[in-house]
């Protein structure tokens, strides 16, 4: 069984997150979403918040799962036996970061393969920080998050 982890803070899931997620299941037998605790930053979402969420959006997709995670990813890979790290590329900014990140990954774990995506063209400009920066200010977030979560979004951030 062939099992990838797609890891993020998902602060909130976005829908340039669910098009790597459906793109990445169909690569695999098992998608396990992996969603971070342990970010310098305080997330705007609580853990609970960011999970549920995903839950809510993901629904009918069998074979991804949604799992919180703490510590080293590599370690997170070993205990569900995942042979492989999904992450979505963006831009040219994304890549350093995560050129780091994959070196130091594979440094510890040589088995573990990364394998990066690139982004759907649609969603390019597209992030968590750009969703939650709107909807605070009660910009329009609707074609940039799923329509299910969108009021939750807006009833967190909202400052009016
Ligand atoms: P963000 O960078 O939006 O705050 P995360 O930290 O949750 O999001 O990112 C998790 C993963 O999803 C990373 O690999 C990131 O590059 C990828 N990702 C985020 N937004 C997009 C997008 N619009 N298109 C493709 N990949 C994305």
């Amino acid at each position: 069984m062939r099992i990838f982890v797609y890891p993020g803070s998902f602060d909130p899931v976005t829908n340039g997150h669910l098009d790597i997620i459906d793109r990445a299941a169909k690569l695999c037998d098992k998608l396990i979403v992996a969603v971070l605790k342990n970010r310098s930053k305080t997330p705007a979402f609580t853990m609970e918040e960011r999970v549920s969420f995903l839950e809510q959006v993901l629904d009918g997709r069998g074979n991804v799962e949604v799992i919180p995670f703490s510590g080293l990813l590599v370690d997170f890979m070993k205990e569900h036996n995942a042979t492989t790290v999904i992450k979505g590329l963006r831009a040219v900014s994304d890549f350093e970061y995560e050129f780091q990140m994959a070196l130091l990954n594979k440094n510890l774990a040589p088995e573990v393969e990364t394998l990066f995506m690139m982004t759907n063209i649609k969603y390019s400009y597209l992030s968590s920080s750009a969703v939650r920066e709107l909807a605070s200010y009660g910009g329009n977030i609707r074609d940039l998050v799923p329509e299910k979560i969108v009021d939750q979004i807006y009833d967190k951030l909202k400052a009016y």
